[in-house]
């Protein structure tokens, strides 16, 4: 049984799709005007991990997640660069597609874009107001949030309001009330025809109205980062209720947010990391084993440090495969577990290591297993070991160097634990280091 800790509820519960034999999820994807960041590979990492548990463990899995291409920010930025609007988005979407593939993470089932369904959006708007949910005021249309007498069900509003900045406007009924559809303007000429004029969508109903295109009235899984339970999933439920009545999906999941060296990670202050740039100095494996050491729900405090202990962990696992790395059917029911219990990466993490440990025992019977396990449930070891040292060699200079600084700054605040995990880890990996008068020399044993 998978248990999961259900937002909606703020409880674990355990996992009961609508279909035993089908499961649908729907994550909300990235909105598409610039190089992805680490912001942007978490809940990529995180829900590719949770579609291969639902994959290992269901006959039929549909992962619906969209690319929202039309945006103000899209449009600055397309201004700014003097590209039209579907240049500037196919091109970040690729970039989005190559990086997190990078991250070993699988494509999707479908993955629709917004401008391809401004019709769905059309009809979902019209259905809104015809219900008595929605109201027109000067070329907009609002959704009536006093109508709704559950709002506020995802993010307990009262609080929310407090803290939030909600859009005040003279053209809406409530404070709370948000857009489904706005005229165009000199800040954003581009827009389509509807019932209301040229104009275009709020960015909630977007994904109110994929969801229902591609996984119906209800479905199982809805996730994102956890910065979109209010306002954008709050007015998701609110805008799919409207027109039926019932709770769009069964389980919200939502992973926390990404600090970059203990801050607050913030694009508009230059403190965040592209992929990309991450991807120039780690492997693409070494990045996703980082995002995967923190608990999807924590916030996870991005450092290069994070990244090389990863890259210490995927080095031991990797040389404990070196000789023998064939890969078996059978899944090591250990991290299965730990993955079943809210997607529990931090301990199937733990679970591998000591698996390593056994193989480099002599219980080589193991090592499938650990292979299997590996790839399959969480999308490592997926590059020939040869491969990944001597893609490694150049890199492995770089890494023994940077243990080393590591080491010493362990050595200097006295934490000789630390500084012998080092000197060990790097010892299993066939690199000897000496102290000398001149500093910390290493050489292969
Ligand atoms: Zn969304």
């Amino acid at each position: 049984m998978i248990t999961l800790y259900n937002s909606l509820s703020h409880k674990l519960e355990e996992f009961h799709p609508i279909d035993a034999m089908h499961v649908k999820m729907y994550v909300c994807g990235p909105t598409v005007y610039d190089s992805p960041h680490i912001g942007n590979a978490r809940p990529a990492v995180i829900f590719d991990v949770l579609y291969r548990l639902l994959k290992y463990k269901y006959q039929n899995v549909t992962y619906v997640r969209n690319i929202t291409d039309i945006d103000d920010k899209i449009y600055k930025t397309a201004t700014a660069k003097n590209i039209d609007i579907k240049t500037l988005t196919h091109k970040t979407t690729e970039m989005y597609h190559a990086d997190i593939s990078a991250l070993n993470v699988l494509p999707v089932d479908i993955e629709p874009r917004a401008t391809d369904h401004i019709d769905d959006i059309i009809k979902f708007i019209e259905q809104i107001i015809a219900n008595g949910y929605a109201y027109v005021s000067n070329d907009h249309v609002y959704f009536d949030t006093s109508k709704y007498s559950n709002y506020g069900i995802l993010s307990n509003i009262e609080k929310r309001i407090e803290g939030a900045r909600i859009d005040v406007s003279d053209n809406k009924r409530n404070a709370t009330d948000f857009v489904l559809w706005k005229p165009i303007s000199t800040e954003f000429p581009i827009g389509w025809t509807s019932p209301w004029g040229i104009g275009r969508p709020g960015w909630h109903i977007e994904c109110s109205a994929m969801s229902r295109k591609y996984l119906g009235m209800q479905f199982d899984i809805h996730g994102g980062g956890h910065d979109l339970i209010f306002p954008h999933h709050e007015n998701e439920i609110a805008q799919s209720y409207a027109t039926n009545d019932k709770l769009m999906a069964n389980y919200w999941l939502h992973n926390g947010h990404v600090m970059i060296n203990g801050t607050k990670m913030s694009k508009s202050l230059g403190n965040f990391y592209t992929v990309r740039e991450l991807l120039e100095e780690f492997s693409g494996e070494v990045i996703r084993l980082a995002l995967l050491m923190t608990h999807y729900r924590k916030p996870i405090n991005f450092t290069k440090n994070l990244l090389t202990d990863a890259e210490t962990l995927l080095n031991r696992w990797y040389t404990a495969i070196r000789t023998d790395y064939s890969c078996g059917k059978n899944i090591d029911m250990t991290v299965l577990k730990a993955l079943k219990s809210d997607l529990n990466t931090p301990m199937a993490i733990a679970h591998m290591s000591e698996l390593v440990t056994q193989i480099n025992q002599g219980k080589k019977e193991l090592t499938s297993i650990f292979v299997n396990t590996a790839r399959s449930l969480l999308g490592l070891l997926l590059i020939e070991p040869d491969k990944w040292f001597k893609h490694g060699d150049k890199l492995d200079v770089k890494f023994i160097e940077k243990e080393i600084i590591r080491r010493n700054i362990a050595k200097k605040n006295k934490d000789y634990a630390t500084a012998d995990t080092i000197r060990n880890n790097l010892k299993e990996q066939g690199i000897l280091l000496e102290d000398t008068v001149t500093g910390t020399q290493w050489k292969h044993l």
